[in-house]
């Protein structure tokens, strides 16, 4: 009999793709979004699954509408996935961002504990959460010291869902994943913004590409192969948390210069600017990726090079 996934945060771009693997793999997948009246479909339509997925409306903050609904689709996983993920947005909302990404997390667990304790849950963490790490490679028991209240909120939320293994022994895993990109990346991260405004450039509709600051390196990956590690979680025997990551990381400035090279953009056209820097900055951070390699056999070996250019080639044919 084929496995039932609820997923939250559908609509994003690991929840697209994350749908699409495990439809790919014979699940009923169900994904919650969060009004009827205009779900942002695009990243499920783009991918030709949104005559696939089921949708459900619900509001991640009504503990009894979840309790409900957990009761009545009975899934055997529950991918969490849904949160007010972008650092920038968290210093103008930070409350908002905290009191989201945490609380619903709360209510799903509780839900799962009240309902049924063998649903398997998986909790999107984040490297944000090291923050300012004091050694790199980042490793899953590195000591957490976010920087940001979309750092604080994954944090908080990352030892929920290991507070409710430990004490409630629900099968709960956190993937730490480090920043990975696609086509469906929203608009307000960087290295979508960075290929779009590019691209306008390469067209005369923009003059130049406006950034903060580009000397700060980041662990990027590929979100397509990210999320076959998710559902690799939630297949083990026991629960625990996996970063996931390249293993590398690159500086913004060697992104921008690879996609300006590849589309015979001079270097004039690039513009910092103080204002855009962000008030806390991470100036490296780069994730060991060896036990998600050995205990989950997550195989990842692309460059982000390499994923700049699948993304770019997608980009200019859209
Ligand atoms: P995304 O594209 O920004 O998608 C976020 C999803 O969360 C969307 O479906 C959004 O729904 C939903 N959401 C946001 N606020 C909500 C609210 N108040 N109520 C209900 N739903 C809400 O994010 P992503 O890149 O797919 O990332 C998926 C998860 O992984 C997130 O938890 C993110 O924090 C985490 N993560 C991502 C990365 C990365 O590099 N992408 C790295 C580490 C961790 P709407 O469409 O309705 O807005």
């Amino acid at each position: 009999m084929s496995k039932t996934a609820l997923i939250t945060g559908i609509t994003g771009q690991d929840g697209a793709y994350l749908s699409q693997f495990l439809l790919g793999k014979g699940y009923r997948v169900i994904g919650l979004v969060r009004s009827y009246l205009n779900p942002r479909l695009e990243g499920l339509a783009y991918l030709g699954i949104d005559k696939d997925v089921e949708l459900e409306y619900c509001d991640l903050q009504d503990h009894s509408q979840i309790i409900n609904l957990v009761a009545r689709l009975k899934p055997d996983e529950i991918y969490n996935l849904a949160a007010q993920s972008s650092v920038s947005t968290s210093f103008a909302q930070p409350i908002s961002t905290i009191h989201f990404n945490i609380i619903s997390v709360l209510y799903l667990l509780e839900a799962i504990k009240l309902v049924n304790p063998k649903i398997r849950f998986y909790q999107a963490s984040s490297s944000e959460m090291y923050g300012k790490p004091a050694s790199l490679p980042i490793l899953e028991n590195s000591v957490l010291h976010p920087l940001s209240p979309y750092g604080i909120s994954k944090a908080s939320a990352h030892w929920i869902a290991i507070n409710y293994r430990e004490v409630h022994n629900l099968f709960t895993s956190c993937g730490i994943l480090f920043n990975h990109e696609s086509f469906l990346r929203s608009e307000n991260f960087f290295v979508k913004k960075v290929l779009r405004q590019s691209i306008e450039i390469k067209k005369g509709l923009r003059d130049c590409l406006e950034v903060g600051n580009i000397d700060i390196r980041r662990d990027f990956g590929y979100a397509k192969e990210y999320v076959k590690a998710m559902w690799l979680m939630l297949q083990q025997d026991t629960p625990d948390d996996y970063i996931i990551c390249s293993g590398k990381s690159i500086s913004l400035r060697e992104i921008i210069e690879h996609i300006f090279s590849r589309l015979g953009i001079p270097l004039e056209k690039l513009v910092v600017k103080k204002e855009l820097f962000r008030p806390t900055e991470i100036m490296d951070n780069y994730g060991d990726n060896s036990r998600a390699r050995t205990r989950l056999n997550w195989e990842y070996s692309l460059s982000f090079f390499d994923v700049l250019d699948i993304l770019l080639d997608e980009e200019l044919r859209n």
